[in-house]
């Protein structure tokens, strides 16, 4: 078995006006949701396609379709403990997580320090594995227009003793 490996994942969801957005597993109270048939949660879909694809078990589009509805409204992070332990159980556990949020609204880093703590516990790491990262588009294309927000996310896979 091989002791490291490594994955990224991606994802973009459409904003509209609405009350807040979940991301990392955060509620945060803003002018707008996310468009999506889960809760929307695009910070853990990119860190679970990160998680599937270091090990090359596919996607969260193949393991929790959206056209399967105990997926409607899903609790992304508890969508995230299942795909945690699917790789616990083949050996690997994170051993660390590096995500850059792209968006204009709403502000990251007001949030920044509770987002890895919820990610931590999600994934059952120390905090300190989990670096939460954010940038505006400035401006430029669909994101910049404030149409959507999406997530970059590349984790490191540990074979655990
Ligand atoms: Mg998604």
């Amino acid at each position: 078995m091989m002791t490291l490996r490594i994955g990224q994942g991606f994802d973009i969801h459409r904003l509209e006006a609405g009350d807040g957005v979940t991301l990392g597993g955060l509620w945060i109270a803003c002018p707008y949701r996310l468009v999506a048939h889960s809760d929307g949660d695009v910070v853990l879909h990119a860190v679970m396609d990160a998680m599937l694809g270091a090990l090359a078990l596919g996607d969260i589009g193949e393991l929790f379709p959206d056209t399967d509805a105990r997926y409607q409204g899903a609790d992304s992070a508890q969508l995230t403990r299942i795909v945690r332990d699917r790789c616990r159980h083949l050996g690997y556990v994170v051993g660390n997580l590096d995500l850059t949020i792209l968006c204009e609204q709403p502000k990251i880093s007001p949030h920044r320090a509770t987002m890895r703590e919820v990610i931590a516990q999600v994934l059952d790491i120390p905090v300190d594995r989990i670096s939460v990262k954010a940038t505006t588009c400035e401006q430029l294309g669909s994101i910049g227009r404030g149409e959507g927000l999406a997530v970059q996310a590349i984790v490191l896979m540990l074979a655990h003793a």
